[in-house]
């Protein structure tokens, strides 16, 4: 498998590269020159049997399925179910595919608790090492701490705003004891530390000094490893007829690996884009028009995000995957704030993508409808999708997957401001508020930050 840019012009690369390098140099996302077509799977397989044949096409050639099949065993061994994503029904033909059985009970667990080994093993096999440097306004920060923890050739920086984050959020990335994570709490804001970092990888020369590098969303790694569990619920809910699915949406990563799994064969017929109210791709999917109106913070916050990075992976293919217009397209929206799509590609977006949007009432709303008809607690996230599905769903005679993505106890205020209850968090956290906590807190100061993680990483 060969990997090409969507802006293209950066190299074509094989997998260890794509790996490592994250963004392409022309700034771009890689994708793959051909989609894989989904392999003959037994019924009864499981589902790392399942992630390791979806997965060794695209890892081809620089891992072989020998040795990825170790790496997913163990990353899947990390979870707590013994289906690692289970299906769980709720009521009128929905189901909920569980994502947060990982150890920081949030669906990003699914794709870095892979990711992490896939970096330890390439770096061990360049005899490199890397510092992973991330800015977190919750869920990403814990979920890359523990897929780098105690990894020899990696150190992990994780800078998150000062006071602004959630207190399970923080315990669960400061109380991690391990020489290789490194924690800073940054006098400002979430785009302050998203700044810091960014200004970080554009400097060439710090890059190389630290070996800079990032696990973030738009790592083709990461979208290739959620790919899995859209294929095993359709297996498990459809069996072999199409489903739909419903997905919590932020980054795009997520409902674009549900893209991804149709384009190989999975048997999908519908994926709702579920945003709260910062809807910019529901707007983008009604009507055509992408067009920025800021951010405001809601019970989801995950998904309090404006510029949706994955989507580009989705216009180059709507573009016929010619650069150019790719280019062209982004080089408008970032001069005006605004690009329209025209009919065509509408059309061909409408064949498979809904989209609708939640406010922090309606999310609330799910959470206690859902609770009082079937007794299931969902966390806002998941809330937004559920409450989605119900009103874009298309036909009631097909199955609709609702993405899981984080546990109720991950947000215990939005979930008692629902339904009175504080949902407790699972046993392997019940620690988490005795735990020491380790971080240093620094002004909004790059030379201070840079220099903060030059002397961690030289350790
Ligand atoms: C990250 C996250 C999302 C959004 O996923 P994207 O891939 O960014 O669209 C939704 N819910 C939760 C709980 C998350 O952590």
């Amino acid at each position: 498998m060969r990997y090409v840019s969507t802006r293209g012009d950066a190299p074509v690369l094989e997998f260890g590269d794509v790996l490592l390098r994250g963004l392409a140099a022309d700034g771009g996302l890689y994708v793959p020159d051909d989609y894989p077509h989904l392999p003959e799977l037994a019924p009864d397989a499981s589902y790392a049997h399942v992630a390791t044949a979806l997965l060794a096409p695209y890892t081809a050639p620089s891992l072989l399925r020998d040795e990825l099949a170790p790496m997913v065993e163990e990353a899947y061994a990390t979870f707590r179910h013994p289906d690692v994503c289970p299906v769980t029904p709720l009521d009128d033909d929905l189901h909920l595919l569980e994502l947060f059985w990982g150890p920081t009970i949030a669906f990003k667990d699914v794709a870095l608790q892979l990711v992490g080994r896939l970096f330890d093993h390439e770096l061990t096999r360049r005899e490199e090492r890397a510092t992973i440097v991330v800015a977190t306004s919750g869920d990403t920060g814990s979920a890359a701490i523990e897929a780098c923890r105690g990894r020899h050739h990696l150190q992990i920086v994780v800078l998150h705003p000062a006071g602004r984050v959630s207190d399970v959020q923080r315990r669960q990335m400061t109380t991690v004891d391990e020489p290789n994570v490194h924690n800073v709490a940054v006098e400002g804001t979430f785009d302050d530390c998203q700044d810091a970092v960014k200004a970080m990888f554009a400097d060439p020369t710090f890059r190389t000094e630290i070996g800079l590098s990032a696990m973030n969303s738009i790592n083709w790694a990461r979208v290739m490893a959620q790919t899995v569990y859209y294929t095993t619920a359709a297996r498990t809910v459809g069996r072999g007829e199409p489903v739909g699915f419903s997905v919590p949406t932020g980054n795009f990563g997520n409902v674009l690996a549900g893209w991804v799994a149709r384009r190989t064969g999975t048997p999908i017929s519908q994926l709702v884009v579920a945003s709260n109210r910062n809807d910019i791709l529901t707007r983008w999917l009604a009507d055509g028009v992408m067009e920025r109106h800021g951010v405001v913070p809601t019970h989801s916050p995950s998904m309090d995000i404006e510029i949706s990075s994955n989507a580009e992976r989705l216009i180059y293919e709507l573009y016929e995957r010619n650069p150019a217009l790719v280019v062209d397209r982004l080089q408008e929206f970032a001069a005006t704030g605004r690009v329209e799509l025209g009919d065509a590609r509408r059309s061909v977006v409408g064949e498979v993508f809904d989209g609708a949007s939640v406010d922090d009432e309606g999310t609330l709303a799910e959470i206690r409808r859902t609770y009082e008809a079937t007794g299931v607690i969902l966390d806002p996230h998941t809330a937004v999708g559920v409450s989605a599905a119900r009103a874009r769903r298309r036909d009631r005679d097909v199955p609709m997957v609702c993405l899981a993505t984080a546990h109720p106890a991950k947000f215990p205020d939005a979930v008692e401001a629902a339904i009175g209850i504080r949902p407790e968090l699972p046993a392997h956290l019940a620690d988490l508020f005795d735990l020491p906590e380790r971080f240093e807190t620094l002004p909004n100061d790059l030379d201070r930050l840079k220099a903060h993680v030059r002397s961690v990483t030289s350790r």
